[in-house]
Parts: C-alpha cells; structure tokens; sequence
C-alpha cells in the first residue's frame, strides 16, 4: 500500500512501508547482523529500569569481560556507536593539559587525535606510513620522550587492515605511570585480545563488526587505574550524557536514571555476546582467522595482491590493492548493485589504491569468500 504526504504545495512523497536490499555487507562495517540477534532485536521493548532489563544489563557487562578477557568493574555499553564509546574514553580521563600520546598509522589515529585536542589534551604524535605498525622499541623511545598520562594505539586499524601488536606496551606504560588506550572497534570478537594480560586500562568496540550486531550499543571498559585517575580529577567531565560518574550509578549499584537506553539494540547486544560464548571466544577467533586465509588464497588465486604484510594482517578486515588500469570505485558500484555485495574504498593514503574487504561476526563464513571472488572474477572481466 502507497500513501501520498503534502510536506508542503509543491512537495510530496510517496510512501511504501519499508523495504531495503538484501545486501551481503563485506565491508569496513557494518557486518550484517546474525538472524538470532535481528529476532532479539524484535521484542518488545522493557522500560530501562525493568528488573528483568537490569538483569539483562548485568549479563552485558558479563559477557563484555568475557569477550574482553578482563576483569574490569566497570565495563559497559554506551548508548551510541563505537565513536560514541571512543570519545567516552578520552573525555573521562584527558584533563586540560595532559599529555596524550597517540600513535597514528590510519584514520581512527586521526580521529583520536582530534577528540583528545577538544577535551584540552597536549597531544603528540607518533606515526607509521598506512599499511604498517609500530615497534616496541618505537614506542618505548616515544615514551621516555613524552612521558604522556595516556597513550592511545589502535588495536585494529580499519583504514589499513593492520594489526598492531601489544606485547610489552602495557609493562612499558606502567613503567612511566601512563594509562594505556586501546582501540578494539574491528578487532572485539574476531581477533585475539587479553587486555588484562595486556595491561589496557581503557578499550571500546561496536557492536556492528566483529561483534554481529546492529550499530548502536557500544562496548566501553576501564581498568581500576583509570577509574582512579577518573575520581581525582579537578574539573567535572565536559561531556554529561558519557560522564562514568553518572554512567556508573545507572550500570552499578544505585541503578539511578541517567538516559533511556536504546532497549532493543542492548537486546541484541546481549544475543550477539552470547552467540560468541556459546561458539567460544577461541573457537570464534579462530573461524575469523581460518575463513580470511581462505579469502587471501582466493583473492591471490585471481590475480589480487593484499596491501599488509602477511603477519601483520587482521582476520577481520583486509585490504586489496586494486591493480594498475582498474577503477576501483566502478568495480564496488557493480558489486552492490549487481551482486548485491558491499566492500569498502580506500581512505587517505590509501584512497584509489585499495578495497577494504570485511569479514566480521556472522559474515566470517566460507560462502562469503565464494559469493564475493565469483562476483569479483565477473565484473573484472568485464
Ligand atoms: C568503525 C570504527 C570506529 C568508529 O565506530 P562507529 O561505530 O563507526 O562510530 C572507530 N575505530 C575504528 C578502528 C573503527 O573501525
């Protein structure tokens, strides 16, 4: 059924009820979300202090720890998307003129970067060409250079598909007394992660990627030693709706309202956390490995060439260079609109040079890989 609004004497709209594509989302993110945790998703909704939605709260934050592999109190959804999560962790704890170090090798070091310089942070950088990671070495010398109270790395970079390894970095922050930041957004649920043994005292993710989900609820955690660093600050966090103060009276103890949480999307969080408890966290990392090396060997069998160095590759997103002649923009237009299939362009550096290709939570699957090379073998040809 179609019905016509007049938004005004020249303009009207026709109206269907809702249909979209049925795409096979093989991007940066969104993954599609898993048909378990879409079905979550429609339940009636409970109101946000509902003991029965508490409990479901409290199940979150169990599960989070799991994914995570942390024993963190504080470990949370923030309402919002993954952005929301990561500007959490910067307006809590950067203080005006905190030393904050961030290690750029991509665009969300970019965008760290930039949130830090708003909450008063005196940043400092250190950067790697997109594609590569940072040293151990590197970071130590960087360290002793800026003695930062945080430092900020990105776990997964998305815009580059490289994986930044992590041991030694914590041992390395404590040493100076510094807070260590971490970016899991692509990484949570497909890649290994030990923050604990690690020594992170701060992380976010999404739930639209690895996690297999819909975008919106978003994983937030913080060590004993940032919370700390939280209470004894001397100016009130300048951001109120991501203030962990607040945030905390509603997930702890006091159960005290601070905003209506976005109830279906916490639903389908809870669904997709216990989907991956219930594969096992090991057993779900390995599936995202297993399933991207087949997708490399596929890629390579038709002639592609990967941007990252094998042993610094994500299982959760890989870039593709595009070869000498081809239009990259033209060959993903074709993949969504003929295939019905999403891949993601390059940013930046890597913008025209690359395809970023997504294989994350539910979407971690062999028939993924073979819907996407036979789709890529036609339109190459073409
Ligand atoms: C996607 C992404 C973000 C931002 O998350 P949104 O859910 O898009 O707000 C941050 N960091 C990295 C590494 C990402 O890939």
């Amino acid at each position: 059924m179609t019905s016509t609004i007049s938004i005004n004497d020249s303009q009207r709209l026709q109206l269907s009820p809702l249909e979209v594509p049925n795409r096979l989302l093989l991007g940066p993110g969104p993954s599609n979300a898993h048909p378990a945790v879409l079905q979550a998703m429609n339940t009636t909704p409970l109101g946000h202090l509902d003991p029965s939605f508490l409990a479901l709260m409290d199940e979150i934050q169990s599960l989070l720890r799991y994914v995570w592999q942390t024993e963190n109190p504080h470990t949370i959804a923030v309402s919002g998307t993954g952005t929301a999560a990561m500007e959490a962790t910067l307006a809590n704890t950067v203080e005006p003129g905190d030393v904050v170090l961030i290690g750029v090798a991509g665009y969300f070091g970019n965008r760290l970067v930039d949130m830090a310089g708003r909450y008063g942070g005196d940043v400092r950088t250190i950067t790697k060409p997109w594609g590569q990671v940072f040293s151990l070495d590197e970071i130590k010398t960087a360290l002793e250079t800026h003695k930062p109270a945080i430092f900020a790395l990105v776990h997964a970079e998305t815009s580059t598909g490289a994986r930044q390894p992590l041991e030694g970095v914590g041992e390395l922050c404590r040493k100076h007394g510094t807070l260590l930041l971490l970016d899991t957004v692509t990484s949570l649920g497909g890649v290994p992660i030990f923050l604990d043994e690690w020594g992170v005292d701060l992380a976010y993710s999404c739930s639209q990627k690895g996690l297999g989900c819909s975008p919106g609820a978003s994983p937030f955690t913080m060590s004993p030693r940032a919370m700390e660093k939280v209470q004894k600050r001397e100016t009130k966090v300048a951001n109120w709706y991501l203030d962990m103060l607040l945030l905390g009276k509603y997930w702890g103890s006091d159960r005290t309202y601070h905003h209506t949480a976005p109830i279906n999307l916490y639903y389908g969080l809870r669904e997709a956390l216990r989907l991956v408890a219930e594969e096992g966290l090991a057993s779900c990392w390995q599936r995202h490995q297993k399933n991207v090396e087949y997708l490399w060997e596929q890629l390579e069998s038709i002639g592609l060439k990967m941007h990252v160095a094998k042993e610094y590759r994500l299982p959760t997103l890989t870039t593709v260079c595009i070869p000498d002649g081809v239009d990259g923009k033209a060959v993903a237009r074709q993949l969504l609109l003929e295939h019905n299939i999403e891949v993601g362009g390059g940013l930046g550096e890597l913008a025209g040079k690359v395809w970023r290709v997504g294989l994350m939570g539910f979407n971690s699957r062999p028939e993924s890989v073979d819907r996407l090379v036979e789709a890529l073998k036609e339109v190459l040809s073409k």
